[in-house]
């Protein structure tokens, strides 16, 4: 007998049939002598929907408000999935994150789990429930609803199996498991039968939105085995593993991440003098803005230009602090482009193998496509450019490393 946690996305309860063939679906497992519980995202569409209403009183709406109101989402569907598992006969209690007591930090709309409870579970549990918990939100010190980012109901389900203890977390969703890169995009993308936790961590954070990065940083740091599968679709899915096996067929990149969520400022005509860079990004940080790239060009003429890249909520923001910065620094002039993105490529396999880099930069100049940006680590590669053509230069990466699916095989 073993205790799993199934995290369902929004797609998958996205109607009350979904909602049923979920329950009929922990049944199933619940019949094989399993306990479980059942973490559940919003119905999809609805998150964003509460967002847009929100937005309707204020371009920023206070933000312990929003979360009162975005975290109703999954109230319905634990309370909609636990009458559906009661009217099959399963007994089932349904439990918002303030219930259990999944205690956060107090930084709405991004607040981190720091403790959860896990003694009502157990209970619930002992007493031959299901226990359906609502993802995505929790409680702070003081009681308020908090909720844990875009995506958040992932690190629920993995916290509450890292915190149960529980042997494996299920992460199900609309796709049959974690692919070299999104299935939406590339055809010819394959499913990834394993993926390790550092790959895994780079992709979530690079922009592949299968998992919440901060899922995978709690599945890594407490080795909750996770596993990527089909909600409705029988199929081994994608288990996210701890060892780095070298093998011969191991392939030197195992995924392409994408993202179009950042900006791009650049300040021109700046005195290339010590202290530059910090003149111009300690006043960003200040603003609470996170730098992601950054890239100084060489002086001509005693003067540099600096570039880096933000995120596109960030962007009004950092520009007007950057304006101020050149006004005070008398720098030429500021330049702000929101029509990019950023294609990263990763793989653990890149450690052992030289010229991934170059392989990288000659598959896009093949499609003619420029590079604004380029930053490396140990096991990626990410290079900034303009955004209509992200598509056709994730195409041309995952041929030109061979992840394409074999004629016939496309999934
Ligand atoms: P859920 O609502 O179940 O949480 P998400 O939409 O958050 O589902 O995540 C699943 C989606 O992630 C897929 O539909 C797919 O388009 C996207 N995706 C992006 N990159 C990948 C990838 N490398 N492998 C699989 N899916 C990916
Ligand atoms: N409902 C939340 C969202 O749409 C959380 C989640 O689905 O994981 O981001
Ligand atoms: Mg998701």
């Amino acid at each position: 007998m073993a205790l799993i946690v199934q995290k369902f996305g929004g797609t998958s309860v996205g109607s009350v049939e979904r909602i049923e063939q979920v329950a009929a679906k922990v049944k199933k497992f619940r019949d094989n002598g399993d306990d479980i519980v059942v973490v559940v995202s919003a119905m999809s569409g609805e998150t964003n929907r509460l967002i847009d209403l929100a937005k309707q009183i204020s371009e920023q709406p206070v933000a312990r408000e929003l979360d009162v109101m975005v975290s109703t989402g999954e109230q319905v569907t634990i309370a909609l999935l636990a009458m559906a598992l009661i009217k099959i006969g399963v007994p089932a209690v349904s439990y918002t994150g303030n219930q259990v007591r999944i205690l956060t930090d107090s930084a709405f709309t991004k607040a981190r789990i720091l403790q959860i409870d896990a003694q009502n579970i157990h209970k619930e549990l002992k007493a031959g429930r299901v226990v359906v918990v609502a993802g995505f939100q929790g409680v702070d010190e003081a009681g308020n609803i908090t909720t844990l980012g875009r995506g958040g109901s992932d690190t629920t389900g993995v916290a509450l199996a890292a915190a149960l203890k529980a042997d494996e977390c299920q992460i199900y969703t609309d796709v049959d498991g974690v692919y070299t890169t999104d299935p939406r995009v590339v055809a010819k993308a394959q499913r990834l039968d394993k993926i390790t936790f550092e790959e895994m961590l780079e992709m979530a954070s690079l922009g592949s939105k299968v998992l919440q990065i901060r899922a995978v940083e709690f599945a890594g740091k407490y080795s909750v085995p996770l596993r990527v599968l089909h909600s409705f679709q029988e199929g081994p899915g994608t288990l996210i593993t701890l060892d780095e096996e070298e093998s011969m067929e191991q392939p030197i990149i195992s995924g392409i991440a994408f993202n179009r969520d950042e900006a791009k400022l650049t300040i021109r005509g700046v005195p290339d003098t010590p202290g530059v860079a910090f003149k111009i990004l300690g006043p960003i940080s200040a603003a609470n803005v996170e730098v992601d790239m950054i890239v100084q060009n060489v002086a001509h003429d005693n003067t540099t230009d600096f570039t880096f890249t933000v995120h596109r909520n960030d962007y009004q923001n950092a520009l007007q602090v950057l304006e101020g910065i050149a006004r005070d620094m008398g720098a030429r002039e500021v330049i702000g482009d929101t029509d990019i993105a950023k294609v990263s490529i990763v793989g653990v396999g890149m450690r052992s193998h030289a010229g991934v880099a170059s392989r990288m930069f000659e598959a896009l100049a093949k499609e003619n496509i420029n590079i604004q940006m380029i930053s490396t680590s140990e096991i990626k590669v990410s290079v900034v450019i303009e955004e209509k053509y992200l598509e056709l230069a994730v195409r041309a990466l995952h041929t030109a490393f061979e992840l394409d699916a074999p004629a016939g095989k496309v999934e």
